[in-house]
């Protein structure tokens, strides 16, 4: 047993929590969640709560996999820890190295460890700026991504990410990172059709590569969906688009698939899914559901070659690369996956069901917009609706309605994360089609008691 108020004081005289304002949290304390199964979490005054958003995107086995536990326990009663810098390997990070080379798209026979996907980034600024050194071309180090991004909490990832308030905390980004706008057509499609905006969403990517100067250009970066930004699912022309301008110009194309990878999208990648051939992709969460910290980037032959063949030593590393105990995470992690087709499912049969029973929530009066793509989905309150999108009517910012929502969902059972007005989900991948009918009702219920609330 768990006593609550105890738990919350020595939350809140010791405990800094990430992106998180103290002062605003006041008397309140922190909910404490104690167990989790499945796709439900359980508080500490023994409230069952279904987890839409997976922990944060990265429980996709769902909870109380003993089967990982127990891996972990084996590895760790057998070598807990070993180093890869000085010429020495353990079996779990080579096995996983080989079954994500395996499970990768095309091309990717590579893997570096980091203990995180900001790690990861911050690898890839420092992998795409060697390779190009190693070329010859010494300028070629500037990386283009895009506002509203989300690529970590490092100083590069924080760089990378387009996050206004992340760059006004710390003096960023760092110097040679430069952003583009991201392709949300609710925002900035007005006039258009979905795939016309999407070209257009593209082309401010060769803009900007024109700007800059081709010689200083060192590679795009970008997530397939874009996932804290507010689940920005992009015109289907935007991705095939964006792979022809990184072509043309030579330059290295970054997908970060921290949320993307692993199943998320209804494909082990969404590189496959939106028919991209990125050279470098970052991983983490999905990889080990988040049972361990574990993190990396596949690299693509076109980079590996260069830094293997004349590269040299690459200085660069982290003391947990290759952490035996988390790779025996991940190894068991993506023998669930398998052994369940958590990847096919919902490419064929629980993320379309996701995807009819959320499109139906458009038609609630506070809800101007809702879209998904496999298990990422999202919806727009919105004060009045008009015929077409770009017309309807916003909240107020000041009334952060989005807020108010997301307290009726933590208090009815159901984690929704609101960005501004827009409400978002990421399920566990082992959601079924009944628990995809339990949430949708949540989430309808929750949406009527916001809309008593807000009407005016
Ligand atoms: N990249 C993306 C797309 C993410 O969503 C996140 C985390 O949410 C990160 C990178 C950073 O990963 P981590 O928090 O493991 O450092």
């Amino acid at each position: 047993v768990v006593d609550t108020a105890a738990i919350q004081q020595l939350d809140t005289a010791h405990y800094m929590h990430p992106f998180t304002d103290h002062k605003a949290l006041g008397e309140k304390g922190a909910r404490v969640m104690v167990r989790g199964d499945g796709i439900y979490l359980w508080d500490s005054e023994g409230k069952k709560i279904v987890d839409g958003m997976s922990g944060l995107w990265c429980v996709n086995v769902g909870y109380g996999r003993t089967s990982i536990s127990n891996a972990v326990y084996q590895q760790m009663e057998t070598l807990p820890f070993y180093n890869s810098f000085f010429n020495t390997t353990n079996v779990p990070a080579v096995k996983l190295a080989t079954k994500l080379a395996e499970i990768a798209p095309a091309g990717f026979n590579h893997v570096f460890f980091t203990g995180s996907g900001s790690e990861g980034n911050d690898t890839n600024v420092r992998m795409v700026r060697r390779y190009w050194d190693v070329l010859g071309h010494k300028d070629k180090h500037t990386i283009i991504s895009r506002h509203n991004a989300y690529h970590g909490s490092t100083m590069a990832g924080a760089s990378l990410g387009g996050m206004e308030g992340m760059h006004a905390q710390g003096g960023l980004p760092i110097p040679g990172i430069v952003h583009i706008g991201q392709p949300n057509y609710l925002e900035s499609g007005r006039g258009m059709t979905e795939d016309e905006f999407g070209i257009e969403a593209a082309s401010w990517l060769e803009k900007k590569i024109l700007e800059v100067g081709v010689e200083k250009v060192a590679a795009f970066i970008g997530e397939p969906v874009q996932g804290a930004g507010g689940v920005i699912i992009p015109p289907k022309t935007y991705w095939p688009e964006i792979q022809r301008i990184c072509d043309k110009y030579g330059i290295l194309l970054i997908a970060d698939e921290v949320i993307c990878g692993f199943g998320r999208l209804g494909s082990w990648f969404a590189s496959d899914l939106f028919g991209i051939k990125p050279d470098l992709i970052t991983f983490a969460k999905g990889v080990t559901s988040g049972y361990v910290p574990l993190g990396g980037v596949l690299v693509g032959d076109r980079v590996a070659k260069v830094l293997i063949e004349q590269g040299g030593e690459f200085n660069h590393g982290f003391t947990y690369s290759g952490h035996p105990v988390a790779c025996a995470a991940a190894l068991e992690n993506i023998r669930i996956i398998e052994d369940e087709k958590l990847v096919q499912r919902v490419a064929n049969e629980t993320g379309p069901y996701l995807n009819k029973r959320f499109a139906e929530l458009a038609d609630h009066p506070l809800v101007g917009y809702a879209n998904s793509c496999g298990f990422v989905a999202g919806l727009n309150l919105v004060r009045k609706k008009a015929a077409v999108v770009h017309d309807h009517e916003a909240f107020d910012e000041s009334l952060a309605v989005g807020m108010v929502c997301r307290g009726y969902m933590f208090n009815n059972g159901m984690i929704m994360r609101a960005v501004g007005d827009r409400m978002i989900i990421a399920p566990p991948l082992v959601m079924t089609t009944a628990q995809i009918d339990e949430m949708i009702a949540l989430i309808r219920h929750c949406l009527d008691l916001t809309y008593a609330d807000v009407k005016q």
